[in-house]
C-alpha cells in the first residue's frame, strides 16, 4: 500500500535533502582513502572502524562494535606467493597473482588446456584431468568457474583478466563463513590470474599446439578478528522496528569506488537520521560490513545468523549501498524486491529528475539482486536501492568487472581517490534517504504483492513449458493466480482503510487505526518473508545459498532436466519424487501467504 505523504513528511524530506553535503562526504572519503588498503582483519580495517565510531560519536549517535573471528584469505597478502612460467614450446615467465581462498600447491609442471569461458559445456571433448586449465576471468562468478575446473579434475586454473589490470577476487563459492557441510566446497585447487595481454599470448600458444607451464601457489587461509560497527537509531513510535542500511568497508586497494563512497554515506546518514530521530516512526540500523572482500560476505552473514530473530521480526526492509560516486558512472538504475517495485517506481519517477537530473529507469527484476552483501534473502527481507554504471563506450569501462560502476580499476590497487566523483556521490544518498524515510514513516508498509504473484506466475509458466508434459506444474500456476487475486483484494482493502484513516476526526480515531496498522504490518512482513525466500533461495530461510548463479524458484528448476530423461530410469523417478516434495513446499508457501492476505482483510475497523 503506497502512502501519499503528508505535508509534514514532505517538509521532513526537504530538510533532510538539504542536510546532505558533498563536502562533508568528501572529507570522510579523503580520510578513508588515506588509510590505504583495508583487508578484513587488518590494522587498516580497524583504523577505518575507529574512524566510523569517532565520526558518529561526535554527534552523539549511538554505535556498537561487534568483534568476532572470521574465516579469511587475501590471495596477495603477506606471505602469499604465486609463480607462473611457460616451459614449452617457449621459455618465459608470466606476471601473475593468486586470489583469496585459493588452494595452495608446490611447484608443478603440467600441460595447459584452453577451456575458453570455463563453463561446464566448454569442457566437452577436452581432457583436463591433472592438467592446468586456461579460463576467462568472470568477475563475480570467478569462484563458480574455479569450482567447475575442480569438479572436472583439473590440477590448477589460470584466468585471463579482460582488462590491462588483474582484478582481485575471493574465489570460494561459499557465501559467508563455511559450515561443516559447506566447507567441502572450499577450493582445493589453486588459481592465478594474468593480465589480458599475457592471457592472450598463452591462448595463442595453446592454439598452435601443446603448451607446458610451471606453476606454484601458496595462499594463507585462516581466522582473524574482524569488527562490525553498527548504529542503531530507534524510531519514535515503533522503537523495535527498523530499516537496515549496510555496505562493506573492507577493500581491495584504497577502495575509493568499492566501497569508501558508501562508507562515507553511512556516516552522514547516521548523523542526519539521528538529528531527525523524533520524526521517524520506525528507526534505522546502519552497518559497515567487514569480511566482504576477503571473507565472501562473512560480516553480513554473521549478522544475519546472530540476529536472525530480530531481523525476521523487526526489520522492515534493507538497502545495500556498494560502489557509489564513481567517476564517469552516469548511467543510473533503480531496483528492488518485487514487493517494493511499485513503491520504488513511484518514488524514483517523482524524485529522480530533481536529484539525478533525469528520470531513471526502474527495473522489475523477478529476482532480488545478489550483488553487494545481499545475505538477507533467506530471511526474506524486502530490499531496494539504486546504482550507477559507466557507459559501455567509455574508455573508463572495464571488460570483466563486478563493481566500481564497471571501472577498469575495480578490485585493484588502482581504485584510488581520483576514481571518485565528489558531485555524483551525494545523489544515490539522496534517492536512498527519500526511500528509507518513506518506508520508515508509512502508516502501512509500502509492500504490494501483485508484482510478486506475477513473478511466481511467469516462472511457473516457464517451468510448465520446460516440463514438456513430464511434470504437473498446474497446481502451482493455480496457486500463483489465486495469490494474484488475493493481492489485488488486499490492496483494495488497504487503500479503503487508508482513505478512512486520512480523514480521521479525533485523536482516538487516529490511534485506533494505528493500532490496527501495527497488526497489519506484522502480517505483511510475514508475507514478504515467505514469498521472497521461497522464490529466491534454494536453501530456505536459515542457510545461505552458495555464491553461484541461482535461478528463480531454484528448487523447481530441475523440472527442465526431468524433461530430458527417460522416465523409466531410476534417475528420472528419483528426481521426480524429489520435485513433487519441492512443489509441495512452494505450494505451501503460496497457501500461507494467501491465508495471511485473507486474514488481514477480515480485520474490521
Ligand atoms: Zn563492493
Amino acid at each position: 500500500m503506497i502512502w501519499t505523504p503528508t505535508e509534514t513528511q514532505r517538509k521532513l524530506e526537504s530538510k533532510i535533502l538539504a542536510e546532505i553535503s558533498k563536502d562533508e562526504l568528501w572529507k570522510h572519503v579523503e580520510h578513508l582513502c588515506s588509510i590505504g588498503e583495508k583487508f578484513a582483519g587488518s590494522p587498516e580495517e580497524k583504523k577505518a572502524c575507529d574512524y566510523f565510531v569517532k565520526s558518529v560519536k561526535e554527534y552523539g549517535v549511538p554505535i556498537e562494535v561487534y568483534e568476532f573471528d572470521s574465516f579469511l584469505s587475501y590471495g596477495r597478502g603477506p606471505g602469499d606467493k604465486a609463480e607462473l612460467s611457460v616451459t614449452y614450446p617457449e621459455n618465459f615467465s608470466v606476471k601473475c597473482q593468486s586470489h583469496a581462498m585459493s588452494g595452495s600447491m608446490p611447484l608443478i609442471e603440467e600441460e595447459l588446456v584452453d577451456v575458453g569461458a570455463g563453463e561446464s559445456k566448454d569442457y566437452e571433448g577436452k581432457e583436463v584431468k591433472g592438467k592446468v586449465v586456461l579460463v576467462d576471468f568472470a568477475a563475480l562468478w570467478a569462484p563458480e568457474r574455479l569450482y567447475i575446473a575442480q569438479e572436472k579434475g583439473a590440477k590448477a586454473q589460470i584466468t585471463i583478466s579482460g582488462d590491462p589490470v588483474i582484478h582481485d577476487m575471493v574465489v570460494t563459492t561459499i557465501w559467508g563463513t563455511p559450515t561443516r557441510e559447506s566447507s567441502a566446497r572450499i577450493p582445493k585447487i589453486p588459481i592465478v590470474s594474468v593480465t589480458n595481454e599475457d592471457g592472450r599470448r598463452l591462448r595463442e600458444l595453446c592454439k598452435r599446439g601443446p603448451v607446458k607451464v610451471k606453476m606454484m601457489v601458496e595462499v594463507w587461509r585462516g581466522w582473524k578478528k574482524v569488527r562490525l560497527p553498527i548504529v542503531t537509531i530507534k524510531g519514535a513510535e515503533e522503537p523495535d522496528k527498523y530499516f537496515l542500511i549496510g555496505g562493506h568497508y573492507c577493500s581491495w586497494g584504497d577502495g575509493m569506488t568499492d566501497n569508501v563512497g558508501g562508507d562515507a554515506i553511512f556516516i552522514e546518514m547516521a548523523k542526519i537520521f539521528w538529528k531527525y530521530r523524533d520524526q521517524l516512526k520506525r528507526g534505522v540500523k546502519i552497518a559497515w560490513w567487514p569480511g566482504h572482500s576477503q571473507g565472501r560476505y562473512s560480516g553480513s552473514t554473521w549478522f544475519a545468523d546472530n540476529f536472525w530473530e530480530d531481523l525476521n521480526k523487526n526489520c522492515v526492509a534493507c538497502m545495500i549501498i556498494d560502489s557509489p560516486g564513481v567517476k564517469g558512472a552516469t548511467r543510473w538504475s533503480s531496483h528492488s524486491s518485487s514487493d517494493l517495485y511499485q513503491f520504488n517506481k513511484q518514488n524514483t519517477e517523482e524524485y529522480s529528475k530533481d536529484i539525478m537530473g533525469e528520470k531513471i529507469p526502474v527495473r522489475h527484476s523477478t529476482m532480488v539482486s545478489r550483488s553487494g552483501d545481499q545475505s538477507f534473502t533467506g530471511i526474506g527481507l524486502s530490499s531496494l536501492g539504486s546504482g550507477s554504471g559507466i557507459p559501455a563506450d567509455s574508455p573508463l569501462r572495464g571488460k570483466t568487472t563486478g563493481g566500481s560502476g564497471g571501472g577498469w580499476w575495480w578490485h585493484s590497487l588502482n581504485d584510488t581517490i581520483d576514481k571518485g566523483d565528489k558531485d555524483l556521490l551525494p545523489l544515490p544518498m539522496k534517492m536512498g534517504m527519500i526511500n528509507i524515510l518513506k518506508v520508515c514513516n508509512s502508516p502501512i508498509l509500502p509492500v504490494e504483492f501483485e508484482p510478486v504473484a506475477d513473478d511466481y506466475l511467469q516462472v511457473s509458466k516457464e517451468l510448465n513449458e520446460g516440463a514438456r508434459g513430464m511434470f504437473d506444474v498446474s497446481p502451482l500456476i493455480n496457486r500463483a493466480e489465486e495469490l494474484k487475486v488475493e493481492a489485488k483484494n488486499l490492496e483494495q482493502y488497504l487503500s479503503k482503510l487508508m482513505s478512512r484513516y486520512e480523514k480521521f476526526e479525533t485523536e482516538e480515531d487516529k490511534e485506533r487505526f494505528e493500532e490496527v496498522f501495527k497488526a497489519i504490518n506484522e502480517s505483511l512482513l510475514k508475507m514478504t518473508r515467505i514469498l521472497i525466500s521461497t522464490f529466491n533461495t534454494q536453501c530456505g530461510r536459515f542457510e545461505q545459498d552458495p555464491a553461484i548463479r541461482i535461478p528463480p524458484l531454484p528448487v523447481l528448476q530441475p523440472i527442465k532436466e526431468l524433461a530430458t530423461l527417460d522416465p523409466k530410469t531410476d534417475d528420472a523417478r528419483f528426481l521426480k519424487t524429489g520435485l513433487i516434495r519441492e512443489r509441495n513446499k512452494v505450494i505451501d508457501s503460496l497457501d500461507r501467504a494467501i491465508d495471511i492476505a485473507k486474514v488481514i482483510q477480515s480485520i474490521k475497523v
